[in-house]
């Protein structure tokens, strides 16, 4: 199973030469290729034993006039429309461009792989671009020579992960989002904002989890409305795990769920076994996990795995706690749960819990509303401005110990990546700061930027 990389970024970073390197040979430029424009060349790639198809948005150089950056801007959003995952590059030796930040900007609302490569790397001249591409909000910057092949075992290990999940989704039959690949035909180049507001353009994925009978097909039919799930000739007959797009209070959403619905479809395997595996697989695909839990029986140690995996996976996650119309001590039962969730899964403090019923529907609406707002968490994007005063604030309360004497300074800090939010802190003497100190700075965002219920990384990184 293959997937398509689309390289881009603006002109003279070096796409072009890793587009060779990644085919092997000097290609022509393909005129009238179906689904491939004059402007995008593709050709088949190889990198270890990967095998996958590459585009490449070459040709820009060509263009002269004004209307480059409006071109660019097409160009890049139709090759992120064709491509699985996106490799943006910059040139490390130049450093980071108002003309990359706009590419980042459109990199960070349409695709749901990007890597970032710092390109022209090789030598120290390089240092200061890739600590600025840090601040592009994408995640950490790998390393790239394209003209030398250096970072190009970085870039498999980045890809190869990525390679087996499309694998795995390549599997999955349900529909697909149609792209409009024409859609910005109509772009005025000269009055476009340069950020436009950023539009949900892919369905919001979510995981239902929680042991066999906690009541996940129930509530999948009562959001769907109908049976359709359940009685589909080939629901669960051929695929490990299911998703299936619907329309949940006007939200887009893949939902995935697994062993509930095979069962009904009358696949009487081994279902314990299957359901805590397509669970797993469920939440490696998931942005948000709802977690179904059997209000008679809440946190069995299966839930409580599959939490852990959630958090540890980076995902949003929602307690949902089902079959709420039959219990008689609503109050009573609610505080125990609260009490039981805080003491068993102290790595998802704050995560919202919901009550609700399959059954009868109720609740559903505020748990749709959770799982937006933990999405919404979990997408965050705090200005480096706004996260440096407060930095500086938290510094002040609480100053960073000075282990033999010796202080250690927490220089500058930036948001590296979202989903989940991830923070990368300046420091010297990174191996020195105690986790407690990391734990300090964590909660505290988590508190003064409200995040609840979305998993905070946050990385010491040394500097001189
Ligand atoms: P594109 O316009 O983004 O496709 O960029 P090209 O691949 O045409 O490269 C632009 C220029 O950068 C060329 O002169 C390349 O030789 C040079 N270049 C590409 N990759 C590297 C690299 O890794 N290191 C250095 N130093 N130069 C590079
Ligand atoms: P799954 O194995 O997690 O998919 O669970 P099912 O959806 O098959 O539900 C298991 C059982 O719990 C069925 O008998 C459902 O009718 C019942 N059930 C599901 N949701 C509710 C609910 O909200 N209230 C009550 N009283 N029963 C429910």
């Amino acid at each position: 199973m293959s997937f398509t990389l689309a390289i881009v970024g603006r002109p003279n970073v070096g796409k072009s030469t890793l587009f060779n390197r990644l085919v092997g040979k000097k290609l022509a430029l393909v005129d009238d290729q179906p689904g491939v424009t004059r402007d995008l060349r593709e050709g088949e790639a190889r990198l270890g034993d990967l095998r996958f198809t590459v585009i490449d948005t070459a040709g820009l150089e060509d263009v002269t006039d004004n209307s480059l950056e409006g071109r660019m801007r097409r160009l890049t959003e139709r090759a992120v429309d064709m491509a699985d995952i996106c490799l943006f590059m910059i040139d490390a030796r130049t450093g980071v461009t108002p003309v990359d930040e706009m590419f980042a900007e459109i990199l960070r609302r349409k695709s749901a792989h990007v890597i970032l490569a710092a390109n022209k790397a090789e030598g120290n001249a390089a240092d200061a671009g890739v600590l600025e591409a840090y601040g592009l909000g994408l995640g950490e910057p790998l390393r790239l020579s394209g003209e030398h092949g250096e970072g190009m075992a970085d870039l498999f290990s980045e890809l190869a992960p990525l390679a087996d999940q499309f694998a795995e989704e390549a599997v999955d039959h349900s529909p697909v989002v149609d792209l409009d690949l024409d859609e910005d035909d109509d772009w005025d180049e000269e009055n476009a904002p340069a950020a436009p507001v950023p539009t949900r353009e892919k369905p919001l994925q979510v995981a239902v989890v929680g042991r066999p009978n906690a009541g996940k097909s129930t509530l999948i039919n009562k959001i769907l409305g109908e049976d359709r799930l359940l009685t589909g000739p080939e629901a669960g007959i051929t695929r490990d795990a299911i998703s299936l797009q619907i329309d949940w209070a006007g939200t887009p959403m893949r939902i995935f769920d697994t062993a509930g619905m095979r069962k009904k479809a009358k696949v009487q395997e081994k279902l314990e076994k299957l359901s805590v595996s397509d669970g797993l697989r469920a939440v490696k695909f998931a942005e948000v996990v709802v977690i179904l839990l059997d209000a008679e029986i809440p946190f069995e140690q299966q839930d409580l795995r599959i939490a852990d995996l959630a958090e540890r996976e980076g995902r949003a996650v929602v307690v949902a706690v089902n079959k709420w119309d039959v219990e008689d001590n609503k109050q009573e039962k609610l505080a125990a749960l609260k009490e039981s969730f805080t003491r068993l899964l102290p790595q998802l403090r704050g995560a919202p819990l919901v009550t609700v019923s399959a059954k009868t529907g109720k609740g559903l609406d505020r748990l749709h509303a959770a799982v937006m707002r933990a999405h919404d968490v979990w997408n965050r994007r705090i200005p480096t401005a706004a996260l440096n005063r407060w930095l500086t604030g938290m510094l002040e309360q609480h100053p960073p110990p000075a282990p033999q004497g010796k202080r250690i300074k927490l220089r500058y800090m930036t948001q590296a990546k979202t989903r989940p939010p991830g923070f990368v802190v300046m420091c010297s003497h990174p191996d020195k700061i105690p986790a407690s100190y990391t734990r300090y700075l964590v909660n505290g965002l988590r508190q003064d930027f409200d995040m609840p219920g979305t998993p905070i990384r946050l990385t010491m990184r040394g500097q001189n």
